[in-house]
């Protein structure tokens, strides 16, 4: 097999590749590649999954305002859902229209 067909290391041009990462798709030699949660991954990309517990902590606030706007459109609902009902609760008259009318002629 011709030396060219083998990768070189990102880091080390001298270094013959000994893994792929899957994160970068960068080849890289032994010294370069990490073993982390049964996945063989780059410093580089090891330094990012690091960083990503306080990207989670981004995603649960995310999450935590979203579910605040649901609470929020929720009350929104029950306001009208009350206002629904009081507006129920009135004498047909009113939605009618004839209430004003009918202490207007009384008025008269
Ligand atoms: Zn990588
Ligand atoms: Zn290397």
């Amino acid at each position: 097999m011709p030396s060219f067909v083998h990768q070189r290391c990102f880091n080390h041009a001298g270094s013959e590749a000994a893994a792929r990462c899957p994160e970068c798709r960068r080849f890289f030699c032994r010294e370069c590649i990490t073993e982390h949660d049964d996945r063989v991954l780059c410093a580089a990309c090891l330094k990012k999954l690091a960083r990503r517990p306080l990207a989670r902590r981004f995603a649960f606030a995310q999450i935590f305002h979203l579910a605040l706007c649901a609470f929020g459109v929720l009350m929104a609902w029950f306001f009208f859902f009350l206002i629904g009902e009081g507006l129920s609760k009135m004498p047909d008259s009113f939605h009618e229209g004839t209430l004003w009318q009918v202490h207007w002629i009384d008025k008269e």
